[in-house]
């Protein structure tokens, strides 16, 4: 099986693929008497039958609500493997929009990748600010938290076992990512999520941990935003800032290319721009392949 099942309360689970890169995200299943809650699902056909087989085996009944953190093709190609008549799909309201704009573009980025059979499936229901889930002895909390990773981020909090399923708000053990999303809207997110007062996080990829990758991903982004104050006031683009940055802790994260692309947002942010406004992304992919010295960039989903 691609990923493993660690139980994190009574009834809950993260499902962790390591190593957490590039298309290799965690999922969640929650566990109530009347119904599972699963939080994400996988990149390819083939993980997200292996989800598919991990929430059989901890929850056999029927009835299934299945929660995008967001709708970025790692958390939601695997959507129609969970198909059926008794699934529920649910997504922030724009999260459909973005499901149909990008359909599966990711996957040319990665083209030895075996995908299988990913066709977009777009959500029953929708949340705008939030939503309870009732699941029979355990209640879900979904809400959005602002544009943050991206423009539809929905986070889900247990709010009676302090658990977090963060989505990319957090990755752990890998670099953020807030090209598509927002700098300042992420580290706003941060704070509302430390509010929570979670004992667990569970990120969008990387080992789980607790508020410890809340800070780690704040202090990362306050990183980011400083070397864009610099980098501007020195007249250098996103890419040469990157290349002149001291990593310092942050030097040992997978895929720390993606700097370029933070560095791209925090740049758009600086000089005024909006959270969430759609920056093309193109060029400051190409920036992260030339910041990651011309090899593409690594994914092992
Ligand atoms: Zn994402």
């Amino acid at each position: 099986m691609p990923g493993a099942v660690v139980t994190v309360a009574d009834g809950v689970h993260a499902y962790e693929q390591a190593p957490g890169g590039w298309c290799v995200n965690n999922a969640g299943i929650v566990v109530g008497t009347d119904a599972v809650l699963v939080v994400d699902t996988a990149a390819t056909e083939r993980r997200a039958l292996a989800l598919r087989d991990a929430v059989n085996a901890l929850a056999p009944g029927p009835r299934r609500i299945v929660v995008s953190t967001h709708h970025h093709g790692d958390h939601t190609f695997g959507n129609h493997v969970f198909s059926g008549p008794h699934t529920l799909l649910v997504s922030h309201e724009a999260g459909p929009a973005e499901l149909r704009r990008k359909g599966t573009a990711l996957q040319s980025m990665w083209p030895h990748v075996e995908w299988g059979h990913t066709p977009t499936v777009l959500p029953a229901l929708t949340v705008r600010e939030g939503a309870a889930v009732h699941l029979g002895g355990i209640t879900a909390e979904l809400f959005h938290p602002g544009v943050a990773h991206t423009s539809d981020d929905l986070v889900v909090w247990l709010p009676e076992q302090r658990v977090l399923f963060a989505g990319d708000l957090v990755f752990s053990g890998a670099a953020p990512f807030v090209l598509m999303g927002s700098l300042a809207g992420s580290l706003a997110a941060l704070a509302r999520l430390r509010e929570l007062d979670p004992l667990v996080v569970v990120g969008g990829h990387g080992p789980v941990g607790g508020p410890e990758l809340l800070s780690f991903t704040e202090e990362y982004l306050r990183w980011v935003a400083a070397l864009a104050g610099q980098g501007r006031a020195d007249g250098l683009g996103p890419l040469e800032t990157a290349r002149r940055a001291d990593e310092g802790p942050f030097a040992d994260l997978l895929d720390r290319e993606r700097l370029v692309g933070n560095l791209h947002r925090a740049y758009f942010e600086a000089a005024g721009g909006a959270p969430g406004i759609r920056i093309e992304s193109a060029p400051a992919m190409r920036e992260m392949v030339a910041f990651n010295g011309g090899r593409p960039l690594r994914c092992l989903a």
